[in-house]
């Protein structure tokens, strides 16, 4: 994240608190993290403190643009620092791993649409589907089998 995470809370106008830093620090560790993950992260540090309250945390800093929510269709959301450039996502259908990708053309060209009827745009979701290269790489060796055994049975 480069800045001091407590700097980072107060330039938004957030307390600094051990919970929010917790928070902070399991998302900037693993970004694109689930809110379960990181319940579970920062449990495992703050034995106290409730699920409940980091999902409050992670809703809050959301809010306050410390961190990015990013919601795949049909999985749950996960939650990452890398905040304000409208970077896109790749998303494996078959290990549901997650990485950033810059948009297609230069500096954020998405957010210009064709006719914008007038909005203000801030986001543009873009998230590219498909597989990634060891789910294909893993397919491609499984039909190899397959076609092998096939082979040896004619
Ligand atoms: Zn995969
Ligand atoms: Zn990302
Ligand atoms: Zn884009």
């Amino acid at each position: 994240m480069g800045i001091d995470p407590g700097d980072l809370l107060r330039q938004r106008g957030l307390r600094v608190t051990a919970q929010r830093l917790a928070v902070l620090r399991a998302v900037s560790d693993e970004p694109h993290v689930t809110a379960d993950a990181v319940a579970e992260t920062v449990r495992g540090e703050i034995g106290s403190i409730s699920v409940q309250a980091v999902y409050d945390a992670l809703a809050v800093l959301t809010e306050k643009s410390v961190l990015r929510r990013v919601q795949p269709a049909g999985s749950p959301a996960r939650y990452e620092g890398r905040v304000g450039d409208n970077h896109h996502h790749l998303i494996c259908r078959t290990c549901d791993r997650m990485v950033d990708v810059d948009c297609a053309v230069g500096d954020t060209p998405c957010l210009t649409a064709v006719d914008d009827f007038g909005y203000e745009i801030d986001e543009a979701e873009v998230i590219y589907w498909g597989r990634c290269p060891t789910c294909v790489a893993a397919t491609s060796v499984s039909k190899g089998t397959v076609r092998e055994e096939k082979e040896r049975r004619d």
